[in-house]
């Protein structure tokens, strides 16, 4: 089913509701906030300043963090605004509540072509639950709703699906149109071979979309934390690492499958191994993993070792299309990031279609100074997955269709 586009809405005078990704990684410098990688932020220009340009009356919301529906001060967006000030050049108006007549007195006095932005919708907790009376209350602080915020259109948020229930019409933004066209280009029927990278932390959102990737990959080359569960699913001892007991079973299974389908499915072989996750820790290259010679008690597996990363390497030369979500190492401290600096060269060299999925992935493409050799960045790692396992992503569908 095809959806409307903002090209497709009258927007002039209209106040415009646009739901983005700004959920963008920051650092504390002091008392203040500092943006580390405003790729999310710049992804959402085209779309406000289509908006500016047309003189509608942009109304910006989205969600910073996991305040868990209160408000906490330092998941303010407010910050966020004042980047997006410095950015567009125009003062971005901040509303300190999300709904109620704080918004509602600053959008009664804007004029076309401004931009307004509203406090967090996670400080509520309606904004997860996708309780329909904040939806409502959302809703009627515009006229139209766009979502533009790919990255978090795999959730059925208030934000993100139930308002579009109470607005006359609603879009997809410049940015959501580009993530849907670039994905669905490169997975529906990726070149062969296909091969793929997982890595990162939230081994539970990813295990299962490994399953749906069976069908499609040829190879699978597993990193970053997830990879300590498929070691420990297969006896290998994991010493202290980050792992996610209660998912043995599910690793045993897709191992399994992997089997049965005939994709190549790899963990790592070998190992950084640190005693402490900081900077100028010990840390040491482990010998071949085997369920005598695992990951030493008391040390954690930080990154992928010299040998994964050949095996890797050579893996990775020979795709036409390569996927990569998630970093294979805690590759925020430098010593633990040779691996995911590693693949990212691998991928820039490797003359395959590459895509890149995950707010993590793509800082470490940037930090490797690598994100002009990719064919295409992602900026939502769970949502490019969500639709390369096929499934409607909730932030669309709701959208109303084309007739
Ligand atoms: P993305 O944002 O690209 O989807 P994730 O958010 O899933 O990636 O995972 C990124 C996080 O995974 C990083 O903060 C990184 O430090 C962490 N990580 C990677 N490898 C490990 C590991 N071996 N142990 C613990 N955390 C890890
Ligand atoms: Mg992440």
């Amino acid at each position: 089913m095809s959806k409307l586009t903002l090209r497709d809405l009258d927007v002039r005078g209209k106040r415009v509701l646009v739901r983005v990704d700004f959920n963008v990684p920051t650092e504390m410098r002091g008392k203040k906030v500092r943006i580390t990688d405003d790729t999310r932020i710049r992804a959402s220009l085209p779309t406000i300043n289509y908006l500016r340009e047309h003189g509608a009356k942009t109304i910006l919301m989205a969600h910073f963090g996991r305040p868990k529906g209160k408000r906490v001060q330092k998941l303010s967006l407010r910050p966020i605004g004042d980047y997006l000030h410095s950015l567009i050049h125009q003062p971005v108006i901040f509303s300190h509540d999300t709904i109620g007549e704080v918004p509602k007195k600053i959008i009664s006095h804007m004029e076309n072509g401004d931009v307004a932005l509203l406090e967090n919708v996670r400080f509520q907790p309606e904004e997860e639950a996708n309780d329909p009376k904040f939806a409502e209350a959302l809703a009627k602080l515009g006229d139209l709703y766009v979502n533009d915020a790919f990255g978090a259109a795999h959730r059925a948020h208030a934000s993100t699906a139930g308002i579009t229930k109470f607005v006359a019409k609603s879009a997809m933004g410049v940015l959501m149109e580009k993530e849907l066209k670039h994905l669905r280009e490169g997975l529906d029927k990726p070149v062969k071979p296909f091969v793929v990278i997982l890595g990162g932390a939230k081994v539970s959102d990813k295990i299962g979309v490994l399953k749906a990737l069976m069908g499609k990959a040829d190879s699978i080359l597993i990193g970053g934390a997830m990879a300590n569960t498929f070691l420990k699913a297969q006896g290998i001892p994991v010493g202290a690492s980050r792992v996610e007991s209660d998912k043995l079973d599910l690793a045993r299974e897709i191992l399994d499958l992997a089997e049965k389908r005939g994709v190549k499915f790899l963990v790592p072989i070998d190992a950084v191994e640190a005693k402490e996750i900081r900077v100028g820790a010990t840390i040491r290259n482990t010998s071949r993993l085997s369920p005598k010679h695992g990951i030493s008690d008391g040390w954690q597996a930080v990154d992928i070792g010299a040998a994964t990363i050949a095996l890797y390497q050579e893996e990775i030369a020979q795709g036409e299309t390569v996927l990569w979500n998630g970093p294979v190492g805690i590759f925020e401290i430098p010593d633990f990031a040779e691996g995911t600096m590693a693949i990212a060269e691998a991928l820039a060299q490797s003359g395959a279609t590459t895509i890149i999925g995950g707010g993590d992935s793509v800082t470490a493409v940037k930090q490797a100074g690598l994100a002009d050799k990719m064919t295409f960045i992602s900026t939502g790692g769970g949502a490019s997955l969500e639709l390369l396992d096929g499934k409607a992503l909730p932030g669309v569908a709701a959208l109303s269709d084309t007739k």
